[in-house]
C-alpha cells in the first residue's frame, strides 16, 4: 500500500536515453531537498531506444521511481495524461525530459501551491538553443489561439506546470482525445497563477516536435478550443457571394448598355480554379472537426499501457522471485 504521497513528478518521454538518466538525477536531488514523500513517474511513450530499460533499472534501485510502459507511440499529450491517471500525489508536476524546464524551478512552483495556487504554470521568458522558426512559430502560434478562444489559455507556457489533486481529479474525468491537456487545465478555471524562467537548451539528443507533429498539435488545440474556422468559412462564402451578386449586375448592366466585350476563357478558367480552391479548404477544415467526432465516437482507450513498473505490486512480485531463487540455490547446494 502506497501511503500518503506528497508529490508526482510526471516525465514524459520518447526516445530519450541520451538524457534520461541524468533527468533522474538532477529531479531526485532537487526533490530530496524538500523532505516530502514523493513519486518520479516516468511515462515511456512507445520509445524504441534503451530509455524503459534505463528507468526499469532505476525502479529497482530506488522506491520512489515508477514506469508506465506505453505499447506504441500514443503522443506527448497522452502521456501526460496517463501520467496525470496514475498519479498519487497531492501536486502534480509535469515536466519534460530532455532538462529543456530546469528542475529548480519545480520548488518554486511547490512555493505557490503551499501559498494556495491550484495551477502553477512555467512561463518561458526566453528560449535557448531552439531555431528562429521555431521560436517565431511558437510566438504565432499562442497568440493566433488567444485570439481565437474565449479560455483564458495563458501565452509561451508549456506543459511544464504544477496542478492540485483537485485539479487532477478533473482532468481525469475529461475523456476527450487529441488533447491540448494546458488548455484542458485552463478551462477548468481553478486559480492559477505562474512563475517565470529561461528555457534551457535540450541535455541531449534531439527534438522529438518535428514540423508535422508541431503542426497536427496546433490543429488539435485550436480546433479543441475553437469553433471560429467553422464560423470563417461561413462568412467568407456570404463574402464572395455578395461579391458574386455585384459583379453580376456589372455584367449585365455592361451587356445591355455598352459595347464593352467581355474576354473570356483565361478568367473564367482563374476564377474557377480560385472558388474550387477556396470550396476545397473549407471542406478541409469542416474534415478537421468531424474526424474528431469520429474519433469521439469509437470511444477507445486514449492509450494501452503493457508494462507498469516500480509499483508495490511489481516490487512484491520481484521480492517473491527472488526469494524463490535463493531457495532454488539452497536446495542446490
Ligand atoms: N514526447 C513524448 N511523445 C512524443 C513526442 C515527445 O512523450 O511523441 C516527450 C519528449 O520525450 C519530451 C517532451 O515530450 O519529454 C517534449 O518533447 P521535445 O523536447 O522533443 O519537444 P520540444 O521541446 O523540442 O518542443
Ligand atoms: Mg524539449
Amino acid at each position: 500500500m502506497q501511503e500518503n504521497i506528497r508529490y508526482s513528478i510526471i516525465v514524459p518521454m520518447f526516445n530519450e536515453q541520451e538524457v534520461i538518466a541524468e533527468t533522474y538525477r538532477r529531479l531526485k536531488q532537487i526533490m530530496d531537498t524538500l523532505h516530502e514523500s514523493y513519486e518520479l513517474l516516468f511515462v515511456n511513450d512507445g520509445s524504441k531506444d534503451r530509455t524503459a530499460d534505463i528507468v526499469r533499472e532505476l525502479c529497482r534501485e530506488d522506491a520512489n521511481v515508477r514506469l508506465l510502459n506505453f505499447a506504441r507511440n500514443f503522443g506527448h499529450q497522452v502521456a501526460i495524461t496517463a501520467g496525470m491517471d496514475h498519479a498519487q500525489g497531492q501536486a502534480i508536476v509535469v515536466i519534460d525530459a530532455d532538462l529543456q524546464d530546469p528542475p529548480e524551478v519545480i520548488l518554486e512552483m511547490i512555493g505557490k501551491w503551499k501559498q494556495g495556487y491550484d495551477v502553477v504554470y512555467g512561463k518561458r521568458l526566453e528560449r535557448k538553443g531552439e531555431t528562429a522558426f521555431k521560436k517565431w512559430s511558437a510566438h504565432l502560434f499562442y497568440r493566433l489561439l488567444k485570439s481565437m478562444t474565449s479560455v483564458d489559455i495563458p501565452v509561451d507556457a508549456g506543459d511544464f506546470r504544477l496542478i492540485d489533486r483537485k485539479v487532477c481529479d478533473v482532468m481525469k474525468s475529461m475523456t476527450e482525445r487529441n488533447r491540448y491537456v494546458r488548455g484542458l487545465v485552463s478551462w477548468t478555471g481553478f486559480k492559477q497563477t505562474f512563475v517565470e524562467y529561461t528555457r534551457e537548451e535540450r541535455w541531449a539528443g534531439v527534438t522529438k516536435y518535428p514540423l508535422r507533429k508541431m503542426l497536427r498539435f496546433a490543429i488539435d488545440a485550436i480546433a479543441s478550443f475553437s469553433y471560429k474556422p467553422l464560423k470563417a468559412a461561413a462568412y467568407l462564402g456570404f463574402t464572395l457571394s455578395a461579391v458574386s451578386f455585384i459583379y453580376i449586375l456589372i455584367v449585365v448592366y455592361q451587356k445591355l448598355f455598352t459595347d464593352t466585350t467581355i474576354t473570356g476563357w483565361a478568367s473564367t478558367v482563374a476564377i474557377n480554379l480560385f472558388f474550387n480552391g477556396i470550396m476545397l479548404i473549407i471542406l478541409g477544415i469542416m474534415g478537421e472537426y468531424i474526424g474528431r467526432i469520429y474519433d469521439e465516437t469509437k470511444g477507445r482507450p486514449l492509450y494501452i499501457i503493457w508494462e507498469r513498473a516500480g509499483y508495490e505490486e511489481e516490487r512484491e512480485q520481484e521480492r517473491k522471485t527472488r526469494s524463490e531463487q535463493e531457495d532454488h540455490h539452497e536446495a542446490i547446494r
